[in-house]
């Protein structure tokens, strides 16, 4: 199985941490028009690139979770554990969606919903059950123990670069890119705090485009 041609398997790593990338599996997000509660951040989601577990596969290995050699093991263990795979893909999109709301919380300056923390936590407790130390040739390092094909292997980096995002990390660099319709969020590394968009080649030339024109227009050229 060739999961490389996937969408999943194609899209553009700008979130500059492990955790927002995955929350950018969603594709654009739009602002739910029926929802009027205050600070909701309820959003429609446009272009889900994890349809599949084999999806969050394709992803997994982009990302460089999974090496190619476990990936064929693992493609072959999803599909004999069938319904394990999927509900893995559902905690996954659970996680995900979690993350979401914490950082859009973090970017509304509100707390966070105790419901999403409980989500989070629960995927950081599973991680920390597979940490393992072992012996390196200049020290110790962690290690994931990983005597089978686990097939929740991705979640475990992902929940703990979410903890690491939110208790080590910057959160005044977290941002959603002001997109239309795309709502990528990224961790801000540039020295002076500038960085608007996901990236300059898709939204960030879109904006520029519509500056120009909006000039041409209002100096009577467009
Ligand atoms: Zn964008």
């Amino acid at each position: 199985m060739d999961l490389s041609e996937r969408p999943a398997a194609t899209m553009k790593l700008v979130g500059g941490r492990l955790f927002l990338d995955f929350i950018n599996t969603s594709g654009g997000r739009r602002r739910d028009p029926s929802d009027r509660k205050a600070n909701s951040d309820a959003v429609i989601i446009l272009g889900e690139k994890l349809k599949d577990y084999f999806d969050l596969l394709a992803w997994s290995r982009h990302a460089n979770l999974i090496s190619e050699a476990d990936l064929q093991t693992i493609i072959r263990e999803a599909r004999r554990r069938e319904s394990e795979a999927s509900s893995v893909l559902e905690r996954a999109l659970v996680l995900r969606e979690a993350g979401y709301r914490i950082c859009m919380a973090i970017l509304g300056e509100r707390g966070p919903e105790e419901a999403d923390l409980v989500i989070l936590n629960r995927e950081i407790t599973v991680a920390r059950c597979h940490e393992r130390l072992a012996a390196a040739s200049d020290g110790y390092v962690w290690e994931w123990t990983s005597e089978r094909a686990e097939l929740d292997r991705m979640l475990w980096p992902v929940a703990l670069s979410g903890a690491e995002l939110l208790t080590a990390g910057d959160l005044t660099r977290i941002h959603a890119c002001g997109g239309e319709d795309c709502g990528w969020l990224f961790e801000d590394s540039s020295r002076n705090r500038s960085r608007q968009w996901c990236t300059m080649q898709d939204c960030g030339n879109v904006a520029k485009v519509r500056r120009f024109r909006t000039r041409l227009r209002s100096t009577g050229k467009g």
